[in-house]
């Protein structure tokens, strides 16, 4: 089961009170990118076997959105945090890191 701290309200509960939205960190394209920019934009994503970073929304709780860093292979979650960053934050990419030897933050952007 996957519990979830929304960094909101702070409520900590099952993943049934929120709502996946999919990959975190995505760049917009705006009006002058090209056509492969905005299919990448709205069809690809990542779908790591292990850390991944999600958009997640706390539907039955405060509404908002936040995000999430978590494992997809054992459901570890490493931290959430304001869905306002273009990056996780230093902490959490640290705690990822100690857990996970070897995994770097790599941009998307
Ligand atoms: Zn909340």
């Amino acid at each position: 089961m996957l519990i979830l701290t929304c960094p909101v309200c702070g409520v900590t509960s099952e993943e049934t009170e929120f709502h996946a939205g999919g990959e975190a960190h995505l760049t917009r394209v705006g009006p002058a990118g090209d056509e492969e920019a905005f299919g990448d934009y709205l069809f690809t994503r990542e779908n790591p076997r292990g850390v991944h970073f999600e958009r997640w929304r706390h539907v039955y709780g405060c509404g908002k959105w936040f995000h999430a860093a978590r494992c997809t292979t054992t459901l570890e979650v490493f931290g959430t945090y304001s869905a306002q960053t273009t990056e996780p934050p230093q902490a959490i990419r640290d705690r990822i890191s100690q857990k996970r030897p070897g995994w770097i933050w790599r941009d998307f952007a």
